[in-house]
C-alpha cells in the first residue's frame, strides 16, 4: 500500500492531515449525509460513487497539467497580492494530496490512529513560501504521482473499509471523507486558477 509519508510539511509535526476545508472559509460544509459540499465551487461529494471517486482522484494530475500549460506566461503571476498563482495552487494541491495519501494509508493499516491537533493554516502558510520558485513540470509530476498513489491506496484497501478512520485532535475523519476532501481541494483550486487567469487576461 502507500509506502512513505510525504516529504513536505509533516516533518516533526506528527500527522498533519488537513482537517476538511480549512482554507475554504465558510463555503464548505458537511451535508446531513456526511458528504463534503462547497457552495463556492459546487463540489458535492455525494455525486461520486466509490469507483468515480477514485477515478476522479486518478485524473487530477492530468487536469492540473493541462491548466498549467494553459497558464503559460501567467504561470507564476498572482492575480492579486493575496491570491496564489497557478503554480502556487498546484504545489499546494500536490502537498494536500500527499498528506491525504498518507492519512488514508494510516487509517487503512492501523486501528483508528490518533494524532494531536494541528495548526493547519500556519502549516500551509509556511510551506507555501517557496511554491512560486518550483519547477512546474516537477510539481505536476509529483501531484500526478501522489494522486495516483492516493487512489491506488484507497482501492487496495477496499471501499468496504472506507468507513475506517483516523482522529486528529477531537475530529475523526473516515477514509471516504479524506478522499472527498482531497478531491475537493484540487477541484476548488483548479476553479480558483481558472478564475485567476480570467482576471489576469481581462
Ligand atoms: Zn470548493
Amino acid at each position: 500500500m502507500c509506502p512513505v509519508p510525504p516529504r513536505r510539511i509533516h516533518r516533526g509535526r506528527g500527522c498533519p492531515v488537513v482537517a476538511p476545508a480549512p482554507d475554504f472559509g465558510q463555503s464548505a460544509h458537511v451535508s446531513d449525509g456526511g458528504h463534503e459540499c462547497c457552495e463556492a465551487c459546487g463540489f458535492d461529494g455525494s455525486v461520486y460513487d466509490d469507483v468515480a471517486l477514485a477515478q476522479s482522484i486518478d485524473a487530477l494530475g492530468e487536469r492540473w497539467r493541462a491548466l498549467l500549460v494553459e497558464a503559460a506566461a501567467e504561470l507564476r503571476v498572482r492575480p492579486s497580492p493575496d491570491i496564489w498563482s497557478a503554480l502556487e495552487y498546484a504545489a499546494h494541491s500536490r502537498d494536500i494530496t500527499a498528506l491525504h495519501a498518507f492519512g488514508v494509508e494510516q487509517a487503512l493499516t492501523q486501528d483508528e490512529p490518533r494524532y494531536p491537533a494541528i495548526e493547519a493554516d500556519a502549516m500551509i502558510e509556511a510551506s507555501a513560501m517557496t511554491y512560486n520558485e518550483e519547477e512546474h513540470d516537477a510539481v505536476v509530476a509529483q501531484l500526478d504521482r501522489e494522486a495516483r498513489r492516493l487512489a491506488a491506496c484507497a482501492r487496495s484497501g477496499g471501499a468496504a473499509n472506507w468507513s475506517r478512520g483516523m482522529t486528529i485532535g477531537e475530529q475523526r475523519h473516515t477514509v471516504r471523507r479524506l478522499l472527498e476532501h482531497a478531491l475537493h481541494d484540487s477541484i476548488h483550486h483548479l476553479d480558483d486558477v481558472e478564475r485567476g487567469l480570467q482576471s489576469l487576461r481581462s
